[in-house]
């Protein structure tokens, strides 16, 4: 393997989150490599819980589930599916953890009697994550969650201060993301919000090289040069990141205000120009659909959408694949009493979830598909849900639930395996990560993956009981993936309907917009035939 130097972006933001910092950074290491670079990322997240896995959904959004198991922020979600680079433990780094190695070391007499600080001991150990994070590629891109001014996220800006001067400034690249706000009263551009987080970040020691600008519309010359004056950066690194209709855009509407080019100028490195073909024929294909269906998500957290981020996209990865425009609607699952609401679907997707509220609305909606031959796909819960529904309703089995819905079911067709009951700590105790998984010969989803074996990513702690198998299986319902040892059930259908499967792993994850998962696109297939049928 040739050695490599690596070079490091790091992204702050500033005024305000959810400014895109996630995408933005997801769409630069897409254009770094379009230019044959090598990339990587990192997320360092400034709170205090060791890894996202633990949070509440309706607070955090997606928890974004690795190859290798982590549980990380849906920021990586994005740096997958954008690029080829693939995601593990070491590419999100929390204080939490950082603070849980410095004092298991201070415990274990590691720094020999000396006073543990957070400059330099939780610096160094943030500087080290990220050298670690950057070993064997041209770039990585850092990202710091938060909001720069916060009082949290001042360990991160120091370590990364540092590091510009441990590594030489040639090797760094300093982004800041700010928005610049349109003030319709005025109708004008208003600069000073960026001004002022620039200078938060100066009173830290970090100047930054290029100027992200969140906007609804484009910087004109003039604003571009104000900003340049006021926060000391070149006019061509002022880059105005407009919003768009689709997030696969950013990545062009980036290059063609020149980041790319400017991030390699400040890098200092050579690279021919991008080829973004690609890109450009999936935002046509994206922008002229030959059919448009309505997928109805039934879930729990559809208050915060973001809490099903890879599903939302998996679903329109799957319909750009084949031309259709994928809608989804979300329904409240507690609120789901008459399921004649779902006729207007053209598939039903019930996806993951914990706990027993809403779960008799999401056993609703399953038998509704499965009653009226609308195409269904369960994920993980959605699943477990499915065997609940089917047994009840078609093996006979009364009030079979899952144990985690109701401890004194009578059938626990969903049960922890045994031996599990005794886990008392809830952070990282579940099936976590990519397992093995056969396909049963001349099932459907032997046809959709057209392959045998499989591995997919799984998050769960509860599964298929298997004392139910047989009883299942002479009442209709095929298990065509099991694990290679044949004792975990991983995914079930319905031969006898037009579109019924479900996964205990979550297809989600490996979805990209250029390589679409093969069980979403033949969902969103079933869909739009049943558009057709319908119409
Ligand atoms: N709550 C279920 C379990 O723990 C399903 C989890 C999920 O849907 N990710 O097994």
């Amino acid at each position: 393997m040739r050695s490599r130097v690596t070079k490091y972006i790091f992204v702050t933001g500033g005024v305000m989150s959810s400014l895109g910092k996630g995408l933005a950074s997801a769409s630069i290491g897409a254009l770094l490599e379009a230019r044959g670079l090598k990339v990587t990322f990192l997320k360092l997240d400034p709170y205090l819980n060791v890894d996202p896995g633990t949070m509440n959904p309706f607070q955090h959004g997606e928890v974004y589930v690795t190859v290798d198991g982590a549980e990380t922020d849906l920021d990586l979600g994005h740096y997958e599916r954008f690029t080829r680079s693939p995601m593990g433990k070491v590419n999100n780094v929390t204080a939490g953890r950082i603070y849980d190695t410095v004092l298991s070391k201070e415990r274990r007499g590691d720094y020999l009697g000396g006073t543990v600080q957070v400059i330099p001991h939780v610096t160094d150990a943030i500087k080290e994550r990220i050298r670690e994070a950057g070993l064997g590629v041209d770039v990585i891109l850092v990202e710091i969650g938060g909001t720069v001014g916060d009082i949290e996220s001042l360990p991160f800006l120091e370590a990364i201060r540092q590091f510009r001067t441990d590594v030489g400034r040639e090797h760094t690249c300093f982004i800041h993301v700010a928005p610049v706000i349109y003030q319709a009263t005025a109708g004008e551009m208003k600069t000073k919000p960026v001004q002022h987080s620039v200078k938060e970040l100066q009173a830290v020691g970090i100047g930054p090289d290029i100027i992200l600008c969140r906007t609804e519309r484009f910087l004109t010359k003039g604003i571009k040069s104000k900003i340049s004056l006021f926060c000391n950066v070149d006019e061509d690194a002022v880059i105005t990141a407009k919003d768009v209709d689709s997030i696969y855009e950013v990545p062009l509407v980036f290059q063609a205000e020149g980041l790319d080019e400017k991030i390699i100028q400040v890098l200092n490195m050579w690279t021919g120009q991008p080829d973004l073909r690609q890109w450009e024929r999936l935002i046509e294909a994206q922008r002229n659909p030959e059919n448009e269906i309505t997928i109805v998500m039934v879930g729990k957290y559809v208050d915060l959408t973001e809490s099903y981020k890879s599903l939302n996209e998996a679903l329109v990865h799957g319909g750009m694949a084949i031309r259709a425009k994928v809608n989804i609607e979300y329904i409240d699952s507690e609120k789901l009493e008459d399921p004649e609401v779902l006729a207007r679907a053209d598939g039903i997707l019930v996806p993951h979830g914990f706990g027993a509220r809403g779960v008799e609305g999401k056993i609703r909606a399953v038998r509704y598909a499965r009653e009226n031959g609308i195409p269904f796909l369960g994920i993980c819960f959605g699943m477990q849900l499915a065997c609940c529904e089917f047994a009840r309703h078609v093996a006979g089995l009364e009030a079979a639930n899952s144990r985690e819905v109701d401890p004194a079911t009578p059938h626990p067709v969903i049960d922890l395996l045994p031996g599990q009951e005794e886990i008392e700590d809830k952070g990282a105790t579940m099936r976590l990560g990519a397992y093995p998984c056969v396909i049963e010969e001349g099932s459907r989803v032997a046809a959709i993956y057209g392959q045998r074996e499989i591995s997919e990513r799984h998050r769960h702690r509860y599964e298929f009981n298997a004392e139910y198998a047989d009883r299942l299986e002479q009442a209709g319902l095929r298990f065509s993936g099991m694990s290679p040892d044949g004792r975990l059930a991983e995914i079930i259908e319905l031969p006898d309907h037009p579109f019924f499967v479900a996964s205990q792993f979550h297809p989600e994850f490996a979805s990209k917009p250029f390589d679409p998962h093969p069980l979403f696109r033949a969902f969103v297939q079933a869909a739009v035939h049943r558009g057709r049928d319908r119409a």
